[in-house]
Order: C-alpha cells, then sequence, then structure tokens
C-alpha cells in the first residue's frame, strides 16, 4: 500500500478524537468513513466537526466552499461493515484494551487484506492491539494530538511487528494531512504520554496538597516554562478520564516513575549542568 493507493479513510470513533481526524483527512481530500456505536455518538462527531470548520472559515484558513466540500467527502455510521471500502482505517474508541482489540478483530473481517490499521491510543501497546489479528504487520500506531485540527504534531508508533511499508505509508500520510510526525518505540506512553502523564498528575497533587490555588499552579507552569497550557487546564482539555486511563496503564506498566533519574544525578556530579556550562543533555557552543 502507497500513499497515491489511499482514497477513503475510515474512523472508529467519532468523539474528540475521531471525529478530529475525519475532519482533517476530509479537508485533504479523503473520503472518510466515520463509525460509531450509536447515532447520536456520530451525530456529535459532526457537530465538533461543524463548529470545527466554522472556526477555520472565521480565521481565514478556509473558505466556506472548502468546509462544505470537506463536509459532504465524510459519511457518518453507526455499520461497522461500511468500512469496508477503506485503504486505511484509524480506530478511537475508548482508551481500553478489550475494546481496541475486538475493534481490530471486526476490522480484519471487514477490510481488504491490504488495507493498513492505525490506532489512536494514548498508552496502550500497538503490538499488543495487533496480536489478535492475521498481518499484523499493517498495524501502526497513528498518535493524533488533541485538538486535532490545530496541532501539528502526529506521533508515529512502531509495534513489534509494523512493516517498514506502513510506516513509511504513516508518516506519508500523516504529512498529507499537513502534520509532522517523530517515531516511538512501542515502550507504554511513547514519547508524550510518557512524559506528559507524571507531569498533569504531579499538577493535581500540588492542588490537591495545597501548594497553590488551581489558577497559579497553571499560571506558574505557563509563565514559568513557557508552556501554552499549565497541567489542571490541559488535563480538562484532554478530558480526565483519558488522562486517568493513561495515568493507569502507566502506572501499571511502569511503576512509580517520580525518584529523581539517576541519570540526572550523575551529569549534575560530572559538573554537566546545561547550558551555563557547555554541556547538559545537549551541547551548547
Ligand atoms: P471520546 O470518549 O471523546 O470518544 C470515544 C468514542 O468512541 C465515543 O464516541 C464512543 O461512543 C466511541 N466508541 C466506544 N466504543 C466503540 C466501538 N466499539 N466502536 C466504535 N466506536 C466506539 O474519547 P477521545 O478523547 O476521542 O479518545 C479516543 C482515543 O484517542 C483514546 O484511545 C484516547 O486515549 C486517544 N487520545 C485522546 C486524546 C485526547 O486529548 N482526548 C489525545 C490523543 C489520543
Amino acid at each position: 500500500m502507497e500513499l497515491d493507493d489511499i482514497d477513503t479513510v475510515g474512523v472508529v470513533g467519532a468523539g474528540t478524537m475521531g471525529a478530529g481526524i475525519a475532519q482533517v483527512a476530509a479537508v485533504a481530500g479523503y473520503d472518510v468513513v466515520m463509525q460509531d456505536i450509536e447515532r447520536q455518538f456520530v451525530d456529535a462527531g459532526f457537530d465538533r466537526i461543524e463548529e470545527s470548520l466554522d472556526r477555520k472559515v472565521a480565521s481565514g484558513d478556509l473558505t466556506g466552499d472548502e468546509t462544505a466540500a470537506a463536509r459532504d467527502r465524510i459519511e457518518g455510521t453507526t455499520t461497522r461493515g461500511d468500512l469496508a471500502p477503506c485503504d486505511l482505517v484509524i480506530e478511537a474508541v475508548v482508551e481500553e484494551m478489550d475494546v481496541k482489540q475486538s475493534v481490530f478483530e471486526d476490522l480484519a473481517d471487514v477490510v481488504d487484506e491490504g488495507t493498513v490499521l492505525a490506532t489512536n491510543t494514548s498508552t496502550l501497546s500497538i503490538t499488543t492491539i495487533a496480536s489478535v489479528i492475521d498481518r499484523p504487520e499493517r498495524v501502526l500506531g497513528l498518535h493524533f494530538m488533541n485538538p486535532v485540527p490545530v496541532m501539528k504534531g502526529v506521533e508515529l508508533v512502531v509495534g513489534e511487528k509494523t512493516s517498514e511499508e506502513t510506516v513509511a505509508l504513516g508518516h506519508a500520510f500523516a504529512e498529507e494531512l499537513g502534520k509532522e510526525t517523530w517515531e516511538a518505540d512501542d515502550k507504554p506512553g511513547f514519547v508524550t504520554n510518557r512524559i506528559l502523564m507524571p507531569w498533569i498528575n504531579e499538577g493535581v497533587r500540588a492542588y490537591d496538597e495545597g501548594v497553590a490555588e488551581k489558577a497559579d499552579i497553571d499560571r506558574g507552569m505557563t509563565l514559568g516554562t513557557n508552556v501554552p497550557m499549565g497541567p489542571l487546564e490541559l488535563a480538562d482539555h484532554i478530558g480526565l478520564d483519558v488522562v486517568l486511563d493513561a495515568s493507569e496503564t502507566l502506572h501499571r506498566e511502569l511503576g512509580d516513575r517520580y525518584t529523581p533519574a539517576y541519570l540526572l544525578k550523575r551529569k549534575v556530579d560530572a559538573g554537566d549542568l546545561g547550558k551555563k556550562t557547555g554541556k547538559g543533555f545537549y551541547e551548547y557552543d
């Protein structure tokens, strides 16, 4: 499968992420089939897309004609079989392994055996998700960031069996959507959530333990470290249930990650203190 072979993109789950993925694929010119379990969830997905496309028109990023054409390219359905013509399917259902595996089992029955199957999982193992189907080499993680129509990054996660061809296609497809990619191995939380989730949890604990008012924790991190959003605001933005699911996976897989890293101590002992000494984790002139 090559980029030119992709005409129709399937999206499973029409929630926060699925609707966003369907939108960016349609804006890029793909026909999209967006499937959810109930009509009300499909409709809610379309409402989200409508609002987001309206914002794109208001900001001058897209014209009314472009957004109307994109909307027309998205078919909503509650029938898994309607994904049959898809050349690439991206799963964006709830962050639960058994649900994702059951979706992949269904997908493998419905689509052609050459169809590439991606998961938008935040933390779960791509290899474990892929283990329930034949040809796991066509499975990869395409971890879009929230909100999908705004955020540039897509984390490409390589499972144990993911083929080089699938990886190459994943990069090319994400770039076709106007995104930029980086690769992560299939380890819990990949790059982003492995680092982000402890940060958010520490913000929550700092609030719970009375370190500062909610708004001051967020102000401290935005003004103090130049991130666009503090941990509590970002957690609200992601969805507290999504944060909890991701945190539980990381805790189960990685245990207590809050002890200062050995490498940090070793670098300090060696006098490699960062920019001021010309060397920390990077080297400076
Ligand atoms: P969400 O709860 O907004 O949406 C999930 C959707 O999946 C719901 O509409 C639900 O009805 C549907 N669904 C559940 N079971 C289904 C099934 N068997 N078949 C079809 N649809 C089904 O969740 P979300 O925030 O969009 O997260 C989706 C995935 O994306 C999760 O794996 C999450 O970890 C990941 N993710 C989320 C974010 C974020 O910031 N929210 C960011 C990156 C990745």
